[in-house]
């Protein structure tokens, strides 16, 4: 019997049926779509813990879609495999017409879709990519001489300058779900993957007016709830960055900052994919990092002696989220006071972080250490007690994460701030001149 000529819709960091542009696409069509999800055998063999929390928000996430699906007799086809392989196996199970996807910029995801679109391309079958996971993306925002930008004041302006009424579109997938293909099918469990379910789960997004509306004045404050936690929902697109703008631009132009700097980071990884292992700016590469790993194991666990830096990378330990302001703190002590490589400290934050993003990690790391676009300058180096004078007057932060505070069992400071301070900045200064 002849097979049926379909489409496939590849998920990947689009993980939601609603507003999903690609997905729209396929539906619009001219055959019934196949909604597919690859487990990356590549990726899930790099993470070292069966509990990886990520793995297991990804898992629920594919149950959600597919109850949403078996409604209405559709399915979600699940690979465990190499992408190679698995989409070998799926152009000899189906009559696949197209694949339509949503574009993913990080240099391994740009080498396997080139892989993928040489496979698809020898068959004939069209491989159509769609803008979703940011606002903005390639050559959308450059500066006047058509160059990517690397500082973000003249980017943001450029980004909001070019807004139309149909930026922030809503692509209405979801009303178009007839389209999908029918069939039945069945997901892997998380133990056929090789892991299990994690502790840790993904906290709901507050997106409310009034979150947005405070966002300004709460935003710096750990010990409030005064963020939205869209991050790892961004990350896995559990929610479509255009329905964020489209709720918060007319409340909060400050939280609509904070999209456009994950558009610039994203733009910076895409246009210098070296950025992923490199310094952006050259002349820091003969900064001499100390590296000690005593030092470095210390500031992992939370035991540095500096309760700020202490209690933000235990939030992170126990809940796969740090708050902004103590990723810019913990990182600047690690880079600047222990004078370790910042690529152990984005290493560490992508181990843990649930919403680890190749493109704002490293923006935010290389940020921190004075090596990347934009970057605080190197004589910026935050003083962790006046930061926590600041933003956690009452302690209430710090006595949350750290019960031992206050007693003999809190460990005395690793290094002398200021002492550490001198020594950075002699480092630095040498390596640049
Ligand atoms: P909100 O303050 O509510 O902001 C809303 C959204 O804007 C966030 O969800 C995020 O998508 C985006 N955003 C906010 N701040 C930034 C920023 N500085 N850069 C880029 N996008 C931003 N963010 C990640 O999503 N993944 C990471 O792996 C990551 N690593 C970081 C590492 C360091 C060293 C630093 C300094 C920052 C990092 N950030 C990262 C950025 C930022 O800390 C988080 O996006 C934010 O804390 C997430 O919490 P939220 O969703 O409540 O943020």
């Amino acid at each position: 019997m002849a097979k049926d000529k379909i489409s496939v819709f590849w998920f990947r960091r689009d993980l939601r049926i609603n507003d999903n542009h690609g997905l729209l696409k396929a539906l619009e069509g001219d055959y019934p779509v196949l909604p597919i999800f690859i487990f990356d055998e590549n990726i899930l063999d790099e993470l070292e813990d069966e509990l990886d929390a990520r793995v297991s928000f990804i898992h629920q996430t594919l149950n959600n879609l597919q109850n949403q699906l078996s409604k209405r007799h559709k399915g979600l086809k699940v690979y465990y495999d190499t992408p190679e392989s698995a989409w070998e196996k799926v152009l000899e199970e189906f009559n696949v017409q197209s694949v339509y996807t949503n574009r993913d910029y990080e240099p391994y995801a740009q080498s396997r879709d080139k892989n993928i679109y040489k496979l698809l391309k020898e068959k004939e079958i069209h491989f159509k990519g769609f803008k979703d996971h940011v606002i903005f993306e390639k050559d959308e925002i450059l500066t006047q001489k058509g160059e990517p930008y690397s500082v973000f004041t003249p980017y943001s302006k450029n980004w909001k300058s070019s807004l139309t009424e149909h930026t922030f579109q809503h692509f209405k997938s979801e009303d178009n779900l007839e389209n999908l293909y029918t069939i039945n099918t069945n997901l892997p469990e998380l133990s056929d993957i090789g892991f299990k379910e994690s502790d840790i789960s993904v906290p709901d997004y507050d997106l409310s007016d009034s979150l947005l509306k405070d966002y300004k004045q709460d935003r710096d404050y750990p010990a409030i709830n005064g963020t939205s936690r869209l991050s790892p929902h961004l990350r896995f697109g559990t929610i479509s960055v255009r329905e964020v703008c489209r709720q918060a631009k007319e409340v909060s132009e400050p939280f609509l900052n904070e999209i456009i700097w994950r558009d610039f980071y994203s733009q910076v990884l895409y246009h210098h994919p070296k950025v992923a292992t490199e310094n952006f700016r050259k002349k820091y590469d003969a900064v001499e990092w100390r590296n000690n790993e005593k030092e470095f194991e210390k500031w992992c666990e939370g035991k540095t002696g500096f309760p700020i830096v202490d209690a933000g990378m235990r939030q992170l330990n126990q809940t796969g989220w740090m708050h902004n302001r103590l990723r810019m703190i913990t990182a600047s002590f690690l880079c600047k006071d222990l004078l370790i490589d910042w690529r152990w400290g984005e290493a560490y934050f992508g181990k843990k972080l649930l919403d680890y993003d190749l493109a704002s990690n490293n923006g935010g790391w290389q940020w921190a250490a004075g090596t990347g676009t934009d970057a605080a300058p190197y004589f910026r180096i935050f003083n962790p007690e006046s930061q926590l004078n600041k933003y956690d007057p009452d302690l209430k932060f710090v006595k949350k994460w750290i019960p031992e505070y206050g007693t003999e069992d809190y460990p005395d400071p690793i290094v002398d701030h200021k002492e550490a301070r001198e020594r950075a900045l002699s480092v630095y200064k040498s390596a640049i001149n």
